[in-house]
């Protein structure tokens, strides 16, 4: 029986997956795309019911193609995020085929190319591009055991409050994930605990301008980072309710009970780490540059951006900040529920190919990974700070189809 070829095969018809099929399709490279589920999957069943995007729709979108149904201004809610990647992908005629799981990359042995075994057959690829996107596998730490009897689970299995046993709960991470779920959470009239970490709390907006505007101009998308080893820190930015800034002293303000970082647990009771009014201090700083940055640069470039003093106030430190809890008893603060927004991982166990370093991390220079023929698009800092965004990956996706088309011609090549 003869095995399906294609020249380049991508895996996952989320953002990168459509961003890549248009560049590819742009190159003249005969691609295809597969999707274990349907296109913008993760946008459909990865996210909490009233998620909406983190930027506006003038920003999160691709260049080809504007929202018809939505002011420019307005953060769209994740269904509608969903459906543009679906009419994108209907747009730009994307060979998408759904339904369709890899279970094996490999190798050929002898020929050039790629063995992809997947759950309908087996496809022979002369190059494949992963895009499984940059948040993979749930990732929480298992500091309270099962026997607790506490209902547990990671924020993207979070979908609204109906889901949540009666009674307390709490959100760790301070993230956009966590102080969203929690703000929520709390507005439904739960009583709710929030253990944050060290963070970047950016302003929504300032002197009239998104956030993501300040990114784009300040060049602050276009960073990348340098020290390989620094630190993750949790990024806490929110178009809930039309768009706020994350502050954690207006979430304490507001009812919830601000925690430092949640790092152990021993009968019943949660210890906590004696961290939290360091980080929001942290925090503060950090959201103070980025006031600062805007102000000369509407100084340096003489813009007619109204001066906004009030966002230099900072609410009074609440009660929960100033004396910290230390040790959380679950049972006598009622919490029945933890939702741990913590994170994701990668799971490239599929991907049996030499692209991946001492540590298991996608080993690669703006996608082109180290072994031939393979790519990534869309993991965080794959290019720069954007990468992993809307914006981002489709700017990415087109360095790599350039790359794949000149591989092409050097294929090609014969004497003559
Ligand atoms: C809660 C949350 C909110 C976010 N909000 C925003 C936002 O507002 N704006 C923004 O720019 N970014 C946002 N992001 C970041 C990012 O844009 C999204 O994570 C986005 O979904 C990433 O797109 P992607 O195509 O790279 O990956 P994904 O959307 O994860 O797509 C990967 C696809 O690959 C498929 N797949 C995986 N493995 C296989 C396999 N073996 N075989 C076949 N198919 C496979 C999956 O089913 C999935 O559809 C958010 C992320 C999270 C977690």
């Amino acid at each position: 029986m003869s095995v399906e070829q294609i020249d380049t095969l991508v895996i996952g018809a989320g953002q990168s997956g459509i961003a890549m099929s248009e560049h590819l399709s742009d190159m003249k490279v005969p691609h295809l795309v597969l999707e274990r589920k349907r296109v913008a999957e993760a946008w459909r069943s990865q996210r909490w019911d009233s998620l909406v995007a983190n930027g506006p729709a003038w920003h999160d979108r691709f260049p080809n193609l504007e929202f018809d149904d939505i002011g420019p201004d307005v953060f769209p809610p994740k269904e509608r995020m969903a459906k543009y990647f679906e009419d994108y992908a209907a747009m730009i005629e994307a060979p998408v085929r759904t339904g369709v799981e890899v279970k094996q990359v490999k190798r050929c042995e002898k020929r050039p190319g790629f063995t992809v075994t997947t759950s309908e057959g087996v496809i022979e690829a002369q190059r494949v591009v992963a895009a499984t996107g940059p948040f993979q596998v749930p990732d929480y730490p298992k500091i309270v055991p099962d026997a607790a009897g506490i209902q547990q689970f990671h924020s993207s299995a979070y979908k609204n409050p109906g889901q949540l046993a009666d009674g307390a709960v709490l959100v760790v991470g301070g993230g956009a994930s966590g102080s969203q779920i929690a703000e929520e959470l709390r507005a439904c009239g739960k009583t709710v605990y929030l253990s944050i970490g060290e963070h970047y709390r950016p302003p929504r907006a300032y002197r009239e301008r998104d956030y993501v505007w300040w990114l784009g101009v300040l060049g602050k998308w276009d960073e990348i980072k340098t020290n390989s080893k620094k630190k993750h820190v949790a990024f806490a930015v929110s178009g809930y309710d039309g768009g706020k800034t994350v502050d954690f002293r207006r979430l304490a303000h507001q009812g919830i009970t601000v925690l430092g970082l949640t790092k152990g647990y021993a009968n019943g009771v949660l210890e906590i780490e004696n961290d939290l009014a360091a980080n929001i201090k942290a925090g503060d700083e950090a959201y103070f540059d980025v006031l600062r940055e805007a102000d000369a640069y509407v100084t340096r470039n003489d813009l007619d951006l109204p001066e906004e003093p009030d966002a230099w106030k900072l609410l009074d430190d609440p009660a929960c900040v100033r004396s910290p809890i230390l040790q959380l008893d679950l049972a006598k603060t009622g919490i029945k529920t933890i939702i741990w927004a913590t994170g994701f991982k990668f799971d490239f166990s599929w991907l049996q190919v030499d692209a991946f370093d001492a540590n298991g991390a996608p080993f690669h220079k703006r996608g082109i990974s180290a072994e031939t023929g393979i790519y990534f698009l869309g993991l965080p800092e794959l290019t720069n700070r954007a990468s992993s965004f809307i914006y981002g990956c489709w700017h990415d996706a087109k360095y790599i189809a350039d790359h794949i088309a000149l591989q092409r011609v050097y294929v090609a090549y014969e004497k003559r």
